[in-house]
Order: C-alpha cells, then structure tokens, then sequence
C-alpha cells in the first residue's frame, strides 16, 4: 500500500548538507520503487540557524518539525561556533533541546561491522572477519544524568572529615539515579520489538549486584519478558558487558542500556566496528494516537567532520542508513527500510569505498559516487 508522508529535513552544519542530499537520493529512490510520497520540509538548524536566524533551533524550525511525521537530522556544530559560550553552542542548544522537546526517550545505535570492512575495526581479526550486528538501545531521557537532586555543596570544617592536611576547598556531589518502572517498561518493550525483527535476542547491561535501580530493571525486564516468549533474554554486569563486547561482539544482538551504562557501551560498540561515518542512530518518542507513525530523529552517530566538510569525500553511509532507520522505526516501512540497507551492503561488498574506509584495490569514491551507487542498487 503506498502512502504520502511530511519529513523534516535538518541538515545542519559541515559535512551535514552533504550527505543528506545521498539520503534524499536514497529516499527518491524508494519513493519511485515502492509507489510512496514524501515531502522533504528543509529547515535550520545548528551553526547555520545561528548565522541566519540567532538561534540554533529556531521556532520556525521546531514549527516544521511539529508538521512532520518524522525528522531527517544530519549533524551540528563546528569551529565558527566554538567560541559561543557553551549552552549556546550547536550542539547543546539544538540538539538537546529538540530531544527533550519532542521527549525521545529511546536511542537506538546499530552497529554493523561489515565482514569486508572488517579490516577497519580495532579489534583483532580473526574476532571480527565474519563481521558482526549489535543494536543497542539506550535510554535516554532518565538515569542520573536527569535525576534530582543534582548538586555541589560547600563542607564546613566539622564535616569535612579526614584530610585535615588538605588544601582544597571541602565540598560533596550529588548525582541521582532515579527511574521508574513506567520508564523501564515502554523502553523494554521497544527493545524486544525490535529483536523480533532480528535476532530474537534482548542483553540486559545492569549492574544489579550494586544499584538499587538495576534490580528495578531485572525484575521489570524479567515481567515484561514472559509478553515475548519467542525472546531470549540475559543479564549481563556492564564492567563484563565492556569485556565481552571486544573479546566477543558476535555474542550479542540487542543490548538493552539505561542511560549512562548506554552512553558509554553504544561508543565503544561503535569504534568496534571502526567507522564511524557508517553508524547511523534513531531517536524515538511516542508513537502517534493511530499507532501508524512513531515520530523520531534520525542522524548519524559522527559529527559534522568539518576536517573533511566541503571536499566532497564524507561517507554517506550513516546518514542514508539514517533514512533507513526512519523508514523502518518511524513510518513502519521494513521492506523499505530493508531496501537500504540491502543497497549499502551490495554497494560495499561490490567493492566502492569513502575515503574513510578505504583500502588497496577498492574503488575510491566521493561522497555523491557512493551516494550514486547506493541509490542505483535500491528495488522493490
Ligand atoms: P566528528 O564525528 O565530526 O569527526 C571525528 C572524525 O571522524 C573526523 O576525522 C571526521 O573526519 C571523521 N568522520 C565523521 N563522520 C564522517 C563521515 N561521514 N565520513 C568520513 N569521516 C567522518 O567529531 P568531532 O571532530 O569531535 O566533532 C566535530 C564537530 O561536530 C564539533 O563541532 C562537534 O560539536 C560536532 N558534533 C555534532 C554531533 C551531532 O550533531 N550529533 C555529534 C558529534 C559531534
């Protein structure tokens, strides 16, 4: 059945504009193969909403998005604008707010270490010849990096307690790491979904054997878990998640994250793969009241990469499989979605390569060959 959807297009800062216009080729593409319809809304965002508007997320912007079934973000940010005082920056005044606007609670970070671009990864070869699949969703709007109380109080010299030899200022630090099950549950069921359609494999990363809140989510986990018996599920303790993900990343398929323990594992999951200008990312909020649509952003996991922005060598990869993300999470497009992904794969495995990734005897392309290629390998 074809459909007709709005898509909010940001493509921000640096490298951003020009990996996006591979996305819409890609998108194009699908439009052509599978009878839909897209409306591409362009709207600023980052450095440039700076330059032209004097914010980074302008209202106008925000309006565009409210439009839209979905977002398209490409990345924000670079040296003009590191002299800003730092919560006017990009990447703090942009992107963070328009999470916490739309309140996108779940970040999905999939991380595909290509068996023929397995020589990119810092890991040893014989763990990652066969390549390997790692979806890790992170909870992202909970966990102490939002809990309260959050503080610094000054120590008088009566509580300060032992060091009287110091000649520091005494103080205490509060963080709070609070979630509720209502938190744990829609995220949980999000991540069981989304290993249906993959290896029917969830890995709770908790540190239960210490925190009160890891015992919230096993006990959670373990309920919702009977909804999906189809499902496997393990525990595993973050510090042995660290481990087990470079010595055996094959081991895992859907690795469900509160917070920071998500924070940290979906980066070191990603410099497994070693290239980073192919990792793509979904931000998700509620679905839509009809349940047809999920509204969210979609963006690679880089940066603007200004060191490569203007020459037209950036890797599109991420933000096209961004595009996909959107396809499959947002407008509940998987054959579509599938389509791309489908269509980077055979374009790698036939040999066309970014800079980026590049090595001996692959054809070395710009960013609008590779885009090219890709879109030339997307059907129905
Ligand atoms: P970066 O991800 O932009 O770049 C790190 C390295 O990876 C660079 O060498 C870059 O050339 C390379 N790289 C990144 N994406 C690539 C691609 N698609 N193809 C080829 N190579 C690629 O990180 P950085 O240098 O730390 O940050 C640069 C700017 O981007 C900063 O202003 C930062 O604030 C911003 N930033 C924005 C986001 C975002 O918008 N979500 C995320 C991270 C960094």
């Amino acid at each position: 059945m074809s459909s007709s959807f709005r898509i909010a297009v940001l493509a921000g800062d640096g490298i951003g504009p020009e990996v996006m216009a591979e996305a819409l080729k890609a998108l194009h593409r699908i439009e052509a193969a599978f009878g839909h319809r897209f409306d591409f809304i362009e709207a600023d965002v980052g450095g440039i909403a700076i330059d032209r508007h004097g914010a980074a997320l302008p209202q106008a912007t925000l309006d565009t998005c409210h439009g839209c079934a979905s977002i398209l973000f490409g990345s924000v940010g670079g040296p003009k604008w590191e002299k800003l005082p730092p919560n006017q920056q990009p990447e703090r005044a942009a992107l963070l707010p328009i999470r916490k606007h739309f309140g996108l609670y779940a970040n999905l970070r999939p991380a595909i270490c290509y068996p023929s671009l397995a020589h990119a990864s810092p890991l040893r070869s014989d763990l990652v010849k066969d390549g390997f699949d790692i979806l890790v969703v992170r909870e992202l709007t909970g966990g102490i990096y939002f809990g309260q109380p959050k503080k610094t109080d000054s120590l008088s010299e009566g509580e300060a307690g032992f060091d009287a030899l110091s000649r520091l200022s005494q103080k205490r630090s509060v963080d709070t790491m609070i979630y509720t099950t209502a938190e744990i549950e829609r995220i949980t069921r999000l991540a069981f979904m989304a290993a249906r359609k993959r290896q029917s494999r969830v890995t709770l990363v908790d540190k239960a054997n210490v925190l009160e809140t890891s015992v919230h989510w096993r006990t959670t986990v373990r309920e919702i878990a009977t909804d999906y018996a189809d499902v496997s599920l393990e525990y595993i303790y973050v510090d042995n998640a660290a481990m087990q993900v470079i010595r055996n990343p094959r081991h895992f398929d859907v690795m469900l994250c509160e917070n920071m323990f998500g924070d940290i594992i979906s980066d070191e999951v990603a410099a497994a793969t070693g290239s980073l200008g192919m990792l793509p990312s979904a931000s998700l909020g509620a679905s839509a009241a009809s349940g047809a649509t999920t509204f969210g952003l979609f963006e690679p996991a880089g940066g603007t990469a200004p060191d490569i922005a203007g020459k037209g060598i950036a890797n599109p990869v991420a933000q096209i499989l961004s595009a996909a993300l959107l396809l499959r999470h947002s407008l509940k497009l998987e054959a579509e979605a599938a389509s791309i992904e489908r269509a980077v794969r055979e374009t790698v495995d036939d040999g066309f390569r970014t800079a980026d990734i590049w090595s001996p005897n692959m054809h070395k392309v710009g960013t609008v060959s590779m885009g090219d290629e890709i879109a030339k390998r997307v059907r129905k």
